[in-house]
């Protein structure tokens, strides 16, 4: 299984367009010690040929561009995007879907609760179903493996996948009268893709705790992308002088006795990655002291353009 960061900040990006934090000043004052990073976007393939998008970043359409396995190949119009599976229903998850619509056939699989969102409250996403077999929408049971299916023939991948629960918080943009006539166990999810020799990723971008019931799925995991949105549970707090704690906004910080570092040190199986990491976080400075306690945990912390093969 091939697996392309096309993009490795969480909702932003860094830097942001209106953040003046220190890290965004660093960046743009050219430091060496900070890197660009567009919002998080993962590709993964099993044959090199077919393509699946874990969520679909507002950046995607740049992401794309800069990745030439993803671009049409033969034809007036074609893609090697087969499908796209969605985590959550959050902005920096969905906004990429609008980007996808230039009359371009693929799959998207969600929870029956996130394509309602998608396709009954948000009318603009009805340009993804302007004609008959434009957009298939698969609708995904939690705990259930299905198979992701190439575009043009509708085989079977190569690539499994079991999505299961990790939160029941839905985007503040849903009305509460809305989330409840959704179920949920649908709201935030981690995924398991599965390749056809074995190979197995664990894709998490937004963990807003973690439990024993967690912690031994991601032991059967080779490689685990991870929520590394903050470093600490008050650090938009720190930054901006008010605001929401991580927890609050459904991630498990970084650092801290109960934090991630912490608390998924005894994982030995995976090669373990942070992902969707926001621009306020100290780690994004390869020269600090948060950056060196995360290498010396043995984690890994994604940038734009690097690949994996499991
Ligand atoms: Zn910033």
């Amino acid at each position: 299984m091939r697996v392309e960061i096309l993009g490795s900040a969480a909702g932003g990006g860094f830097p942001q367009w209106n953040c003046n934090c220190r890290n965004c000043q660093s960046l743009r004052a050219g430091k060496p010690s900070f890197k660009s990073r567009t919002q998080t976007q993962v590709a993964v393939s099993a044959d090199g040929s077919s393509w699946f998008l874990l969520n679909a970043s507002p950046d995607l359409r740049m992401q794309i561009e800069r990745t030439p396995v993803l671009q049409p190949r033969i034809g007036a119009r074609d893609s090697p995007i087969a499908g796209v599976l969605l985590t959550s229903a959050d902005i920096d998850q969905i906004a990429g879907l609008l980007s996808l619509r230039e009359l371009q056939s693929f799959r998207v699989y969600c929870t029956s609760s996130l394509r309602r969102i998608l396709q009954e409250d948000n009318s603009v996403f009805g340009m993804l179903n302007r004609v008959p077999e434009q957009v298939r929408w698969t609708e995904i049971e939690l705990g259930e493996r299905f198979s992701l299916l190439t575009s043009a023939r509708e085989e079977d991948s190569g690539i499994d996948c079991e999505a299961f629960s990790v939160g029941n918080k839905y985007p503040l943009y849903v009305p509460p009268i809305r989330t409840t006539t959704l179920k949920p166990e649908e709201a935030v999810l981690g995924v398991m893709l599965t390749s056809a020799s074995g190979a197995r990723l664990a894709y998490l971008p937004a963990v807003p705790a973690i439990n024993e019931a967690l912690l031994r799925v991601l032991e059967t995991a080779d490689m685990i992308l991870f929520d590394g949105t903050f470093w600490s549970n008050d650090e938009l707090i720190q930054v901006q002088g008010s605001g929401a704690t991580a927890r609050e906004m459904g991630h498990v910080p970084v650092s801290g006795d109960d934090g991630t570092l912490q608390t998924l040190t005894g994982l030995r199986r995976p090669r373990k990655v942070f992902v969707h990491v926001n621009n306020t976080n100290p780690m994004l400075d390869e020269s600090s002291a948060e950056y060196c306690q995360l290498a010396a945990a043995g984690w890994e912390l994604a940038e734009d353009g690097c690949h994996f093969n499991l």
